[in-house]
Order: C-alpha cells, then sequence, then structure tokens
C-alpha cells in the first residue's frame, strides 16, 4: 500500500519544465468516500462524538464544500446524522456536491451570505448548538484542535511512504493540517504551505496558536513557511495559465488535480521549478490533500 500512495512526477515535462524531482502523497487516494485530508481532520471528532454517545455533527461550508462532503460521507459510514449549514440562496438548485451529501443522509440547511457571516460567533453558535442539541459544532472546514491532532496522522504516513522527506509542500485554507503535519514532523524538515485565500494574514498566528502549548515531542517539530502570493485571483478562482497547468499536468503526468488547492501547490512549484528560484536536484514532497469532488463544480474540467 505505501508505495502506491506516492507518485513520482518523472512522466514528462509540462510547458518545458521537469517536475521529476517532486513526489506526491497521494492523500487523495485515502479515504473512501471521504479522501484527501479532510477523513484525517475529522477523525478525532468522530471519535468523541461516540465517546460521548453524541448522535448529531453540525458544521458549516459553501456549496462545493469538501468538508461537509467528507462529513457527510463519515456520517453515513459511522451511522451519525449530520446536518450542513450552507451559504447558499434559496433559489438556486443543488450543486453535485449538495446532491451527493443530501443523499448520504445530511440534513441540508440553505442561509443567506449575512447569516454565514456569522458562523465563528460564540452567540450565533449557541444558537445553532441549542437548536440542534444534542449535537456537536465542528467549525468551517474541520478547524481547531481535534483537527490538528488528526493531521498528525498524515505526518506518520509521510514518514513511513517517504522516510526521505526533507522539504514539504501543501495546500492551505484553514492552516489545520499544515499545524498537524509540522507538530508530526521533527526538526529536520521544512512545510511550506501554499495559501488558496487571497490576503489570509491571519493564518500565520492561527498556526502559531495550534502549535503552542503542546508538548514538543523529540527532535523538536518542522519549521515552516506560508507563501501567500500563489491564489490565482482568490479563493477559488481560475486564472487562463492556471487553466492550462492544470490540463497540461493532468495531461502529462494522469494525476487529477483539483483547481482550488492542490493545482495552485502545484502550479507555484512550477513557477518555482522554472524560474529557477528552486533547485531541480532538491527533492520535494508535496501533499496531494485531494478535493478532487469539487472538479465537478469547473465545467471547462469536466
Ligand atoms: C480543506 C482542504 C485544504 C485545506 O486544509 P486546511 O487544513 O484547512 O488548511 C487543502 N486541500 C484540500 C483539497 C482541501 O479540501
Amino acid at each position: 500500500m505505501s508505495v502506491s500512495l506516492l507518485t513520482r512526477l518523472d512522466g514528462g515535462e509540462v510547458d518545458g519544465v521537469s517536475m521529476a524531482n517532486v513526489s506526491l502523497l497521494r492523500l487523495d487516494l485515502t479515504g473512501g468516500n471521504a479522501p484527501g485530508n479532510k477523513h484525517f481532520k475529522l477523525r478525532p471528532v468522530f471519535q468523541a462524538a461516540h465517546r460521548e454517545g453524541i448522535h448529531r455533527l453540525v458544521s458549516f461550508g459553501g456549496p462545493w464544500s469538501n468538508h461537509l462532503h467528507a462529513l457527510a460521507a463519515l456520517g453515513r459510514e459511522q451511522g451519525l446524522q449530520t446536518v450542513g449549514i450552507v451559504r447558499a440562496d434559496d433559489g438556486c438548485a443543488d450543486t453535485a456536491m449538495l446532491a451527493e451529501a443530501r443523499a448520504w443522509g445530511m440534513h441540508i440547511e440553505r442561509v443567506s451570505r449575512s447569516e454565514f457571516r456569522l458562523r465563528n460567533e460564540a452567540d450565533y453558535l449557541a444558537a445553532v448548538a441549542a437548536r440542534f442539541a444534542p449535537c456537536k459544532v465542528i467549525p468551517e472546514g474541520g478547524a481547531g484542535p481535534a483537527g490538528v491532532r488528526g493531521c498528525g496522522d498524515i505526518a506518520t504516513l509521510l514518514r513511513q511512504v517517504a522516510p526521505w522527506a526533507r522539504r514539504i509542500l501543501l495546500p492551505v485554507g484553514t492552516g489545520t493540517t499544515l499545524a498537524g503535519v509540522v507538530r508530526g514532523l521533527g526538526s529536520g524538515c521544512e512545510v511550506i504551505g501554499i495559501s488558496a485565500l487571497r490576503g489570509a494574514t491571519d493564518l500565520e498566528s492561527r498556526v502559531q496558536q495550534a502549535l503552542a502549548g503542546r508538548a514538543v515531542q523529540d527532535g523538536g517539530i518542522a519549521r515552516w513557511q506560508i507563501l501567500h502570493q500563489e491564489h490565482c485571483g482568490g479563493f477559488a478562482r481560475v486564472t487562463a495559465p492556471l487553466q492550462a497547468f492544470i490540463l497540461a499536468f493532468e495531461r502529462v503526468h494522469g494525476v487529477p488535480l483539483d483547481p482550488v488547492y492542490t493545482a495552485k501547490m502545484l502550479y507555484a512549484i512550477h513557477r518555482r521549478l522554472r524560474a529557477g528560484e528552486w533547485s531541480a536536484q532538491q527533492p520535494l514532497l508535496a501533499i496531494h490533500t485531494g478535493g478532487l469532488q469539487g472538479r465537478r463544480g469547473f465545467d471547462w474540467l469536466a
């Protein structure tokens, strides 16, 4: 199993650039119906719910949310009820994500943009918790200490599958996955996160917070940084060069990408290799965090 979770990008050049020094850790091939990083983040939440005898999990997301999709899948698998509070106008049709989540038993509640903005406010969260009680309310994207803990298992897997890896790249949304991976790797490693958002200037402090107050294991934790200029216009936006890169990459390497997260990470690597900013000799381990269900939202990929 280990070997098949590693894909070396030595199948040829994309736009005249070899990425043969890059290997992908294929989390997209793990987790069944909740593939990628999301099942790692959610597993401790499900364990806690089982332990505490709570049968309903509630969370938030957009109409193409990988997080809600994974929550619905795991809820069905593990026999827990799930509720998705979704930023979507009442009139519009279900996306493929929402239709599938519904089919897996998720109760979908559409809310306006203005209500969705309240999703991290204490008063609003208390009202949601009361409304669906007894339940557990999970932050959007599966962020939080449980999610960080769960992502420690990604580091364990990485050390098994690619013990040679020193420079590790991964896409960043909330920073939860980055924090978990950083905590699970030793100080000989460097983790570089590529932010999928424009102007998420609080990410560093959120990651620092997630890393603080934890017993540092022998050997310390990995160094880390986040690149903020690789969002290609903003969250879920796609530029023409990014689109061309995705199509060429998939043709050459036969690995599907999601335009929101993994494609922007690989495009950032590609551009640095092309510019000679990063050495083509240095081995890089890039984490494919999944998100492929979201491809259905991009008609030029279908
Ligand atoms: C959610 C998601 C991320 C971001 O993970 P965070 O832990 O929120 O930083 C990255 N890649 C994919 C494919 C995702 O679905």
